[in-house]
């Protein structure tokens, strides 16, 4: 599994800390991997500042449901009020990417993310940690779906 971390208000650095701390945490969740961080132009409305964004993959006995759910604590604990617009400037924003193969269409969850193959922010990150990982509705390696959407100037690695 990998889920995409992002924040832009606050505390940048430690709400993707406080974050991985709580997926390592976390029952029937191990992290495997965590992705460099990078610092990227925000898509939502101005005024808004730059997001950190990074990937993590993980392994986990706990369904998909579960796994949103405890995502959602995991953001409410950093601090993230809901119910603002899509894009809106957050704390920190948690969402699962890819589940196993699973293709899940229920309200209130979509994996693969619908978005993530528009998404340089998470697609550069993704693409450091999964580079031959195909996706399981586009059919496309994950190297070659960043690849179309690259945008050095907007998506900026971090010196590690
Ligand atoms: P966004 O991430 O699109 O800016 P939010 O983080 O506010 O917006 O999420 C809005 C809703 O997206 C959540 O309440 C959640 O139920 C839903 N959602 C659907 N699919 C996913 C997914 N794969 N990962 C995380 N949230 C998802
Ligand atoms: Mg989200």
């Amino acid at each position: 599994m990998f889920v995409a971390l992002g924040s832009n208000l606050g505390d940048r650095e430690t709400s993707l800390a406080a974050a991985i701390a709580a997926l390592r945490r976390t029952r029937r969740v191990r992290v495997l991997a965590v992705s460099p961080v990078y610092e990227t132009d925000p898509v939502g409305p101005p005024p808004q500042g730059p997001y950190l964004n990074a990937v993590v993959r993980l392994r986990t006995s706990l369904p998909p449901r579960a796994l949103l759910e405890r995502l959602q604590a995991i953001e409410t604990a950093a601090g993230r009020t809901r119910g603002g617009e899509r894009n809106a400037a957050r704390t920190l924003d948690l969402d699962i990417l890819f589940y196993g193969d699973a293709k899940i269409h229920e309200p209130g969850l979509a994996v693969p993310h619908p978005r993530l193959h528009e998404r340089a922010f998470v697609l550069e990150p993704l693409c450091d940690l999964a580079p031959d990982r195909v996706h399981p509705t586009l059919h496309a390696r994950v190297d070659v779906l960043a690849r179309r959407v690259r945008n050095p100037a907007a998506v900026r690695r971090r010196d590690p």
